[in-house]
């Protein structure tokens, strides 16, 4: 299984190499790229976008059923999901100042077209739009925002429909089975996809385009850096009270982990087994783990922010305050919906740009570099699992003593 994702990313990165000789040798020719070359990038596009709705739909819905009894989790799924929702925001925020800092660096396409217009809707209007009027629009508008609230209505309905709810909890969780299926044959289409685009893009815009994807990824790593310093140092020192030190070296080996499996879930036993050690309390771990394997992407939320920026950037798009705004709430519950597993990220970045009306075909620009991304952003994705684990348990550590205490 891992050998064949490595295979994927080699055959990725193959591709992305062959896209940018054969650009070149097209340099001046863009016509040819754009009328013969660009449209098997297109196909490979759709395919990706066809997968947004049901894919966030269904994991989404398949998340909140695996709560099981909302009240059971109570107090511990309350603060994880707080501590998961905050965490997660605050680095969308960190990646987009990241990629306004260094915007007048990104390179402007020649492909940039005026079609796409900036969505000029306030902050309220946007909150508004989140709840849908009509199950059908949001679907097949993929107005990702409604689908994931129709999704947290139907999970929590499912939950609440007894023995009915858990035929169709089997349902969903089939479909989702069946769903991620697609995503993999689709996902091993993508060295062809990304050949074609970036063989027009480098043919159209010639080679400098390369620079911008070396200056992009160090631009996201800078965000990575300051996020695990500033965000999990505060809350390891000042909300569990634990020394730095100590956690990094305790949590180090998961780390390396998912540095190089760039899957949470391949590292969530290695992680359990670190923060246990650490002493997290393995009741608490054994819950907050698995959940922010599943929901809690920190590192794909300041990807998304820094990426989001750098196509728009790229097509000439200059997003406004409002569509900033829209980024860091789609960002956060984007990573809601991204699956553990190597390259996930990149499938929801496009519901983010969808968001936005950035074009998605701009993540070809990206695609066969996006390991590099994986890598910094599963490692942020765990440790920052791993920090809400060692918080939480100090929290219910504290509330069984006053309990025993007052009994
Ligand atoms: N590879 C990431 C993870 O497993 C998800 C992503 O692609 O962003 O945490």
């Amino acid at each position: 299984m891992k050998k064949k994702k490595l295979n994927l990313s080699a055959k990725i990165f193959i591709g992305m190499a062959l896209g940018i000789v054969a650009g070149i040798a097209f340099v001046g020719h863009g016509d040819f790229t754009t009328a013969y070359i660009k449209p098997f990038g297109t196909i490979y596009i759709n395919l990706l976008k066809l997968l947004v709705v049901p894919v966030v739909f269904l994991s989404i819905t398949d998340g909140v059923v695996a709560l099981q009894d909302i009240k059971r989790v109570g107090k511990i799924g309350g603060r994880t999901f707080i501590y998961y929702m905050c965490t997660t925001a605050v680095a969308v925020v960190i990646g987009l100042f990241f990629a306004n800092v260094f915007k007048s660096t990104f390179p402007l396409l020649e492909t940039a077209g005026v079609e796409y217009d900036a969505a000029s809707s306030n902050v309220m209007e946007t909150i508004v739009n989140i709840f849908p009027d009509n199950i059908w629009k949001a679907f097949t508008n993929a107005n990702m925002l409604q689908v994931i609230v129709i999704a947290l209505f139907i999970g929590t309905a499912i939950l609440l429909s007894g023995e009915k709810g858990q035929r169709i909890a089997g349902l969903v969780s089939d479909l989702y089975e069946v769903i991620m299926k697609v995503m993999m044959m689709i996902i091993g289409l993508t060295p062809i996809g990304v050949f074609c685009l970036m063989c027009d893009v480098v043919a159209v815009n010639g080679p400098s385009i390369i620079q911008s994807l070396a200056i992009v990824i160090g631009v996201a790593y800078a965000a990575y850096i300051v996020h695990v310093v500033v965000v999990y140092g505060a809350s390891v020192r000042f909300l569990s009270g634990m020394s730095l030190g100590k956690f990094f070296k305790g949590i180090a080996p998961a780390m390396i982990c998912a540095f190089t499996t760039t899957s949470s879930n391949a590292t969530l036993p290695l992680n359990l087994e670190c923060c246990n050690k650490l002493g997290a309390n393995p009741d608490v771990s054994s819950f907050v783990l698995p959940l922010g394997a599943t929901i809690n992407m920190d590192g794909t939320a300041i990807y998304m922010g820094v990426t989001s920026v750098f196509i728009a950037s790229c097509y000439g798009i200059d997003l406004t305050i409002s569509q900033m705004a829209t980024i860091v709430l789609t960002a956060t519950l984007a990573s809601i919906g991204t699956a553990g597993v190597s390259g996930a990220g990149m499938i929801m970045l496009a519901m983010v740009l969808e968001s936005v009306n950035v074009p998605v075909a701009g993540i070809a620009l990206i695609a066969g570099v996006d390991k590099i991304f994986d890598m910094g952003r599963t490692t942020l994705n765990i440790t920052g699992d791993a920090t809400c684990a060692i918080y939480v348990s100090k929290c219910d550590a504290k509330a069984n003593a006053k309990a025993n205490a007052a009994k």
